[in-house]
């Protein structure tokens, strides 16, 4: 389709004066050359683009910030929508406590303009660099055994679908729970209606602790506000946090991590090695203290260096045993990994593809460093990572690296079918369909 005629309208991106259809995430291990990139203004522009008979024979995707690890964008050869002309607040509403926000606004902005007007979301993820339709897409999740998945707080979406029609989807919808986890392939999300909550601040309070200890305890999180720990593999240690809401004046924030303590802990070292750096920075870690800080920016972890990550959301009953089988492959040599693992919690929640769906999950998160020299690196120990966690009942997070077929994922989504059907039938053509979701929904 190269030598189609060029009738899509919208505006190319341009990086100084050369255009720009190159596109890669954040970790740049995910990457290709698409057909055309572009930015409309408006929806009547979006719109043209997909209704277009050229742009829809190569497929187009549309791009959030890029922070997915798994190639959702799927870039190559489509046209990509860049929403980043789709930002900010529509409308807060103090009765029904609901935001309405555009697609294209990243989680900062959002948070940054609620916080101003005294409000905030219920819960954030460990960045805030996404934006909320791309938070949406992929069931991110925040930090509190309390409340669901981002995609849960949703209360209505409005939809530019292959037809060209903005569909509206509110609570009274059975379609908002297909919508909430869209993985981009329902259509152009336009804007999201979230529940917001007061904006209190938050006291954090982070310590370390054996992981033997941790484990056996592990219930104990279900009763926090907002809680996680990080285990530093090699080493039997763990930095358990907790955050709860706190009338107290809030203090400065936590120093960014340096370049060593950021060494220290994501690195390819031997595990001998890795092992003694993870003990010092889990001490240096230690060391934290409480704070009180702003509701999101107590719950931001700071952004590592460039890494690629597969995440396992298991079911609560079964999270102490996943990682203990983790720590045991990881002993007995069958699994390298060379940074803190992530370990976080949500409540059962309703999105039809929601690694949540209808169980308290607790959430394992595996990075590797994503290296020049080894570009290919982080695949075995992430391939490693997901054998020992699919045992345990996981859902592998849409938006992360994972080894799974369709088939085995259908298996663990009652109601897959059901989005399958949603998806066809707002999207019959499959135009919104990338490689990486044809390969697993067309199994
Ligand atoms: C350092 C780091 C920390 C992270 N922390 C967490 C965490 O704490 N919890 C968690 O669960 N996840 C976490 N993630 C994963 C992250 O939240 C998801 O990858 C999220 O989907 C990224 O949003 P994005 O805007 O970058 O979207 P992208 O990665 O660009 O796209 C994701 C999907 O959204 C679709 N999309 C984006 N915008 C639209 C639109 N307007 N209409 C239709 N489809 C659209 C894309 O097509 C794609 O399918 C983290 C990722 C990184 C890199």
């Amino acid at each position: 389709m190269a030598d189609a005629p060029r009738s899509t309208p919208g505006r190319e991106i341009t990086t100084g004066e050369r255009r720009r259809k190159a596109w890669a995430n954040w970790s740049g291990a995910v990457r290709g050359i698409a057909d055309s990139l572009l930015s409309p203004a408006t929806t009547d522009e979006l719109r043209e683009i997909v209704l277009d008979d050229a742009a829809r024979a190569r497929g187009i995707g549309v791009v959030g910030s890029g922070h997915s690890y798994a190639d959702l964008v799927a870039p190559a050869g489509r046209t990509l929508l860049d929403l980043r002309h789709h930002r900010g607040i529509d409308t807060v509403d103090p009765a029904a406590m609901t935001v309405t926000v555009r697609a294209g606004t990243t989680m900062r902005e959002l948070n940054q303009e609620l916080a101003a007007a005294g409000y905030a979301l219920p819960n954030q993820s460990a960045i805030d660099e996404q934006t909320v339709a791309g938070v949406v897409a992929t069931a991110t999740h925040g930090s509190s055994p309390g409340l669901g998945t981002l995609s849960s707080h949703v209360v209505a979406a409005r939809v530019l679908t292959a037809d060209g029609r903005v569909r509206t989807v509110t609570r009274d919808d059975p379609e908002l729970d297909g919508v909430r986890v869209h993985l981009g392939c329902l259509g152009v999300v336009l804007d999201l209606t979230f529940t917001v909550v007061p904006g209190h601040r938050l006291r954090k309070v982070v310590h370390r602790k054996p992981l033997p200890e941790v484990l056996a305890d592990l219930g104990a999180f279900r009763d926090v506000h907002f809680g996680g720990f990080w285990w530093y593999p090699h080493t039997s240690q763990a930095i358990v946090w907790e955050a709860s809401p706190t009338d107290e004046p809030p203090t400065p924030p936590p120093a960014r991590p340096g370049a060593l303590l950021s060494l220290l802990c994501n690195n390819s070292w031997t595990p001998r090695i890795a092992g003694a750096a993870h003990y010092a920075a889990a001490v240096a870690a230690g060391r934290g203290g409480a704070r009180v800080l702003r509701r999101d920016d107590a719950l931001l972890h700071h952004l590592p260096p460039p890494v690629q990550g597969t995440e396992y959301s298991v079911p609560f009953d079964r999270a102490a045993d996943a990682i203990r089988a983790l720590v045991g492959e990881v002993r007995r040599g069958g699994l390298r990994v060379s940074a803190p693992v992530d370990v976080r919690f949500t409540a059962a929640d309703t999105g039809w593809l929601s690694p949540s769906r209808q169980s308290p999950t607790c959430h394992i998160g595996v990075t590797h460093p994503v290296s020049a020299h080894d570009p290919q690196g982080w695949i075995a120990p992430l391939r490693a990572a997901d054998s020992v966690l699919w045992e345990f009942d996981g859902r592998p997070h849409w938006a992360k690296v994972h080894f799974r077929t369709g088939r085995e994922l259908a298996s663990r989504y009652p109601e897959w079918d059901r989005f399958q059907e949603l998806r066809r039938t707002w999207d019959p053509d499959g135009v919104f369909l990338g490689a990486h979701l044809r390969r697993l929904f067309e199994h």
